[in-house]
């Protein structure tokens, strides 16, 4: 059975889309890959925040739906996205986001890894994490980051997902996506796929509510698949299972199915290629607004109607 390759990208729920580029670009200093829109809701920007290449399992992005109330957190939802950062870089870390006024919580272990928690400032749970055993992953640093190369954001090191019966996930995780446990510790237990960056962390929470969307929450995981071959071999797994994936959907950077794991979870399966620089010249990525083709004839009113972006360089000023 070939099961997926780690993490693609976690896609979250943002407010103002200003605030939200201040903090991932100008304070945690990652690059902003690609300025979109999101596909379903064209007024709406979809924002992708990774290393200098944009490299398959870096992508942090986000919708920011400034309307949404908050989200309701229990099972049936991601509640939380950790970065990896590198070995000893985590007091760098403290003193930098505590320096723009983000909230943090002390430096924790969890597994073998050394944890910085932080809410972002939509109320997202950001984990920054030095890992004990640090993953395999491509990862190219930014000379237009504020932040110094040896302390870059290399990538999404997993998320921490909720669920109120763990055995129907855990049976899914390893029986049709290929993953492996790896660990429990405190109530939590990590799969992983060997070879491959992007572990989850699953909490049964089985007297809690059900979860629901909200500024401030992940909306869905995607895990790799090398091309469109694999991605309908798992697609035939999933569907077999007894859960409903979509037909493949193209996102032009790479290609979507989506499903809801048994706990609830939305989850899609997404192709490596063909990539964040088939549209773009990879030196200028995220400068201009960049639509798929079948939006272009809707670009002035999709324009008109989202806001201005600044770009981040006040951060880079102040370091
Ligand atoms: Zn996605």
């Amino acid at each position: 059975m070939r099961g997926i390759n780690g993490l693609h990208h976690i896609t979250a729920i943002a407010g103002p889309a200003q605030e939200n580029l201040d903090f991932y670009a100008g304070v945690l200093g990652m690059r902003l890959v690609k300025k979109s829109v999101n596909q379903d809701d064209p007024g709406t920007y979809h924002l992708f925040y990774a290393d200098a290449e944009g490299h398959p399992g870096a992508d942090l992005t986000f919708f920011p739906w400034t309307e949404l109330a908050p989200p309701r957190i229990g099972h049936g939802l991601a509640v939380e996205v950790a970065l990896e950062v590198p070995a000893g870089s985590l007091t760098f870390w403290a003193s930098r986001l505590d320096k723009y006024g983000a909230p943090l919580g002390a430096i924790e272990q969890r597994f073998d890894d050394k944890v910085l928690p932080v809410v972002d400032p939509h109320g997202l749970k950001v984990a920054l994490v030095e890992p004990g055993a640090v993953p395999p992953r491509a990862f190219t640093p930014w000379d237009g980051s504020p932040v110094p190369h040896e302390r870059q954001v290399r990538g999404l090191y997993g998320a921490q997902i909720w669920e109120r019966e763990a055995q129907h996930t855990e049976a899914f995780l390893t029986k049709v996506l290929g993953f492996e446990q790896i660990a429990v510790d405190n109530g939590l237990t990590r799969y992983g796929v060997p070879g491959a960056a992007g572990i989850v962390d699953v909490r049964e929470s089985p007297d809690g509510r059900r979860g629901a969307w909200g500024v401030g929450c992940v909306h869905h995981l995607a895990w790799r698949v090398d091309d469109e071959e694999h991605q309908l071999e798992v697609r035939a797994r999933v569907d077999t299972s007894g859960l409903r994936p979509t037909p493949v959907i193209d996102r032009f950077w790479f290609k979507s199915v989506y499903f809801r794991e048994p706990g609830g979870v939305l989850f899609e399966l997404a192709t490596d290629g063909p990539g964040f620089a088939v549209d773009e010249d990879a030196a200028h990525l995220g400068e201009t607004l960049v639509l798929p083709p079948w939006l272009e004839p809707a670009r002035s009113r999709i324009e008109q109607v989202l806001p201005p972006l600044k770009s981040d360089t006040e951060f880079a000023a102040r370091d």
